[in-house]
């Protein structure tokens, strides 16, 4: 019998702002999982689902709470009206398919939160597993368009990051354009592929890496652009580093060998260890906090409540730009870091906006246009 840290979870939970923790385990079907939710008191929990081989169960819920409460985070800077949740599936292999008993049941476990939480694409996901999950509940988002979801939100994210990447660089040097700047691509996946194709369309100087050499291999084929180890991705002299992998990217080791001028990436969570924020700006790189930076996934998910049109995703994704200058000038203003000032503007926005209580389904969302929230399919 496994030893019960139940007092622990809970302590952290309270500690973080959590609301719920759900834990999930089907043994016929080989599923491990964790839901966190960390906040609807804007609206239900959006986040993703993430499948990802966790050294321990202790690592995978730590996970799950950090990147929860970033949703909440993200979403109210956004402007957007729903909560913070993520759910961690531990599973061994992320490139070996998910089998669709799996994922029907996670689905029924989704389905048991009645909406409270509603599932996304992350890092190890694919939309045919949001076409899974839908199978057995209507709450998933991200669903292939055919069956009217907004498919791989990616694109999106990556638009959004460059745009985040403009107010960075005027913020630096007066100038937003990405011409010319050297910009190194921290991971060759689904937001780091598109945001290297998008950048190499603005005529920066792109660098990629990543974890597996072939997938960086590939892309850098694909555009003609130089690849690096992953070692040597941190430590480049580059104008911008973009963490396009996993998080928990700076830390004491790192932070006194980096090159780059800024930071600016799509990865979750990528500060490790406390203080990180502060140790970047003593070294006199301007970090761009990554919930607000990568908002444009959950940006492109927000759409799909209202019909989905890609075209109105990009325009909101775009408005990233003004909220990264609103975010480092409000950061100047008070006398602190970035994340720091995204971090007040998002509690301000949960204090006098959210409901003060957990969001219920029934309870009208904005993004909804004032309708109760609708399941997404039958
Ligand atoms: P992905 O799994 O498609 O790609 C991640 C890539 O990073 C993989 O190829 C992996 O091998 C690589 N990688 C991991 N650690 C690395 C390291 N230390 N150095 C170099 N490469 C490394 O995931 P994704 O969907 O592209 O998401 C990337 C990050 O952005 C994640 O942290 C995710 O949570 C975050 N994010 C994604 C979206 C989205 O729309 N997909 C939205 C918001 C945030």
């Amino acid at each position: 019998m496994p030893s019960l840290q139940s007092a622990v979870i809970t302590q952290l939970m309270a500690s973080m702002g959590h609301e719920q923790v759900v834990f999930v385990a089907e043994r016929e079907v080989g599923l491990r999982a964790l839901i966190a939710i960390h906040s609807t008191a804007l609206g239900p929990a959006l986040g993703g689902v993430r499948f990802w081989q966790y050294a321990s169960e202790h690592d995978a819920m730590i996970d799950a709470l950090r990147l929860s409460e970033a949703m909440t985070l993200k979403a109210a800077v956004a402007g957007l009206h729903q909560g913070g949740g993520k759910a961690v599936v531990m599973w061994d292999d992320p490139d070996r398919a998910r089998p669709s008993a799996l994922l029907h049941a996670l689905g029924r476990a989704i389905d048991d939160l009645g909406g409270r939480y509603l599932a996304a694409e992350d890092v190890g996901a694919t939309t045919a597993d949001m076409n899974g999950l839908a199978e057995t509940t209507p709450w998933v988002t991200g669903v292939d368009e055919s069956l009217g979801g907004s498919g791989d939100p990616s694109p999106v994210t990556a638009f959004g990051v460059v745009h985040a990447m403009r107010a960075v660089r005027f913020a630096l040097d007066g100038d937003s354009s990405l011409r010319a700047r050297r910009v190194v691509v921290q991971g060759s996946g689904h937001v780091g592929s598109h945001l290297a194709r998008l950048l190499v369309a603005e005529g920066a100087e792109v660098i990629v890496s990543d974890l597996f050499e072939s997938r960086a291999e590939a892309l850098a084929r694909e555009l003609g652009v130089v690849q690096v180890g992953i070692d040597a991705a941190l430590v480049v002299p580059c104008d911008i580093l973009a963490p396009c992998g996993l998080g928990n990217v700076f830390d004491d080791e790192s932070i006194p060998h980096l090159q780059c001028r800024a930071i600016v990436g799509a990865a979750n969570n990528q500060l490790g260890v406390i203080g990180a924020d502060r140790m970047l700006a003593a070294r006199g790189i301007l970090y761009a906090p990554d919930f607000v930076v990568n908002a444009g996934g959950i940006i492109n998910i927000a759409e799909e409540f209202v019909g989905y049109s890609r075209e109105r995703a990009l325009e909101h994704a775009a408005e990233i730009e003004a909220t990264t200058a609103r975010v480092i000038s409000f950061a100047a203003e008070l006398g602190v870091t970035p994340l720091r000032a995204a971090e007040q503007l998002a509690r301000s926005r949960l204090a006098e906006e959210g409901a003060g209580r957990p969001w219920e389904p029934g309870d009208p969302a904005a993004w909804t246009n004032g309708e109760p929230l609708r399941k997404l399919r039958p």
